[in-house]
């Protein structure tokens, strides 16, 4: 059984993805790495290496040791945090990619997935039904790391046969875990908040739209397109990846129906700036048409299970 290795396994995608591919194919051949032990469901529910991205010397170790032959590289800096820490940021998601592409090039591991994002986009990209190629000048370090990524991907796969697989993922909510420092992180932590205070401060203005996705949805496609066959991923830079999009108003009018009480106040930061240069909605038709993508969650359907979930695990410390 080929062997997989999941860098940055204790992240909002790396800890959920890690439990769905040990369900797939078995714990003992889904190995969770990260550079700590902090999420420790990930760490006890299979094997688990401590692993730094930047290190290629750590990756290769940890590849060796289990005949790794297939990468999902999650370990990245992200956009809000990235604009805190520019070159931090640049060095962790080029070294990290350049070192899993190159174990592949060098035929040490046979398969890649490695994520890019919305960010790829900016100011000069058509913000309705973005196509898959466009215009795309994104204006944050992050963008400007996944642009770059999605480039040498596909040089990867076109000059050295890299089996390199991407998808740009939109803004993912999830109850599991808190989101890592991105622009669209208000989308989760208004559930918590709806739940533990019944009101949110908003970083974005009422009227932010943005496309999202659930993450069970999020697992399903970074699933599928793994499992494709390899002639129908004909998109080797990074196929757009679309669920539903809403703004920030139409999430709080649907929590409301939910917690009547809640109330939302909006005080847009430097985050507004980085959501105002990307696409309110996403035209994914390569998805669907090249591997069969489709979402099944719509909002309110999000809304419900966001809601219930947080209201079980804050069942003994919420207010109402
Ligand atoms: P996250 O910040 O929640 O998790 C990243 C994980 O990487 C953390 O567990 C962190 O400890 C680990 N990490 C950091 N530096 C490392 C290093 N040097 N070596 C090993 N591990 C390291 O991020 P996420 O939201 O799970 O995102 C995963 C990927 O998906 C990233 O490439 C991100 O750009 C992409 N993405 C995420 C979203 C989203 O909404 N979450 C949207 C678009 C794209």
């Amino acid at each position: 059984m080929a062997k997989i290795l999941i860098i940055g396994a204790g992240g909002q995608i790396g800890s959920e993805l890690t439990i769905k591919l040990r369900d797939l194919y078995g714990k003992d051949n889904v190995i969770a790495s990260d550079i700590n032990y902090q999420n420790s469901e990930v760490v006890n529910s299979g094997l688990f290496e401590i692993v730094d991205a930047q290190d290629y010397a750590s990756v290769k170790i940890c590849v060796d040791k289990h005949k790794i032959d297939t990468i999902y590289l999650l370990a990245a800096m992200l956009s809000a945090t990235g604009e805190k820490y520019p070159m931090k940021a640049w060095d962790l998601n080029m070294n990290s990619l350049f070192h899993v592409l190159n174990l592949a090039k060098d035929g040490i591991i046979k398969h890649v997935f490695w994520p890019s994002s919305i960010a790829v986009f900016g100011d000069t990209t058509p913000r309705t039904d973005t196509p898959q190629h466009t215009s795309m000048e994104p204006s944050t370090v992050y963008g400007i790391t996944k642009q770059v990524g999605e480039r040498w991907c596909e040089y990867y796969h076109d000059k050295y046969g890299v089996d390199v697989r991407s998808l740009r993922y939109p803004g993912i909510i999830s109850w599991k875990t808190m989101p890592g420092g991105g622009t669209t992180d208000y989308a989760v932590e208004i559930f918590h908040q709806a739940i533990l205070d019944q009101s949110y401060e908003s970083f974005l203005s009422k009227d932010t739209e943005l496309p999202m996705i659930f993450m069970d949805d999020a697992i399903d496609a970074t699933v599928k397109i793994m499992q494709a066959p390899a002639d129908t991923v004909k998109i080797r830079s990074s196929y757009n990846l679309a669920a539903i999009s809403f703004t920030p108003e139409m999430l709080s009018e649907i929590i409301k129906r939910h917690i009547p009480e809640f109330k939302m106040f909006y005080r847009p930061d430097f985050r507004q700036d980085i959501a105002d240069s990307w696409p309110k909605s996403i035209d994914d038709s390569a998805a669907r048409n090249d591997w069969g993508w489709s979402h099944s969650f719509d909002l309110e359907a999000i809304a419900k299970e966001m809601l219930t979930q947080l209201g079980e695990k804050y069942k003994d410390t919420k207010k109402r």
